[in-house]
């Protein structure tokens, strides 16, 4: 399968299904990808296969070619409508995670001050206050929850340590708000098992956390990519419009990219 590694730690601009003209930002090594989580959908590729021998790019590094990045596009009259961490992995595992958020607003503030910063998260460190605080200082605070089912978090989003989705959703909470849900749907097989979750058994309990949250939005998606797990299939569009719908009956914005 080709799954996509990034540059670092600029990449783009891109243009993003739900972000529009989007500058990346991928806080992890440029020859590799490593994660909090392994998903069988990672359009990265699985850890294992896609380790990284090059360090992550420091806090230096990364404002200076943000800075060199936003100054070219200013001079070329290209306008980002947003910074994006995304990349080879977990944005939030690097550790000055919270520094490079603020050099990140700054030089926004500076070249492109219409930009949003977004963030895109599998929230596995959420409960840091550190991590917290900096996600509250971002517009985009987009968090992966795919279902609240520990059995399929640990069949698809197959997290590299503890995990505990309960403890993920309190946190989510403590947002107040100022958060925005990511779910993955999509169907197949992985290891001879079903991994649906479009079905009321899984979607009626994520709604249900989802409601609980109370973010400012949420966003399902589905495959969109190669992915290194075969057998994967996309939702269909009145699946996910079925979903979408369900959520915004809740009284929370939603929208489905296919
Ligand atoms: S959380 Fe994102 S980067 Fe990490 S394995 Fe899953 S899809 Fe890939």
């Amino acid at each position: 399968m080709s799954t996509i590694i990034y540059p670092s730690p600029i990449f783009g601009p891109v243009k993003s299904r739900r972000l529009g003209i989007s500058l990346g930002i991928n806080l992890m090594p440029a020859d590799g990808k490593v994660c909090t989580f392994d998903c069988i959908y990672c359009e990265c590729g699985f850890n294992a296969d896609r380790r990284p021998r090059q360090k992550r790019p420091s806090r230096q590094e990364v404002a200076e070619a943000l800075e060199a990045q936003l100054k070219k596009m200013h001079d070329e009259g290209v306008h980002p409508d947003v910074l994006t961490f995304a990349g080879n992995g977990e944005p939030t595992s690097h550790p000055d995670f919270a520094d490079i958020i603020d050099d990140t607003i700054a030089l926004r503030d500076s070249y492109c001050p219409e930009a949003k910063v977004s963030v895109l998260s599998n929230s596995t460190f959420i409960l840091r206050p550190d991590i917290h605080g900096a996600l509250m200082r971002v517009d985009n605070n987009i968090l992966k929850l795919d279902t609240v089912d520990p059995l399929y978090i640990n069949k698809v989003d197959k997290p590299t340590g503890h995990y505990d989705v309960n403890r993920i959703i309190d946190a989510m909470k403590r947002f107040e708000g100022h958060v925005i849900i990511q779910t993955m749907f999509m169907k197949g097989n992985y290891g001879g098992e079903s991994v649906d979750n479009t079905t009321d058994d899984y979607v009626s309990p994520w709604l249900e956390a989802v409601k609980s949250i109370q973010p400012m939005e949420v966003m399902v998606y589905t495959i969109d990519r190669e992915t290194p797990a075969e057998d994967l299939q996309k939702a269909t569009h009145d699946e996910l419009n079925s979903i979408r719908d369900r959520v915004i009956a809740a009284g929370i914005p939603c929208t489905a990219s296919y």
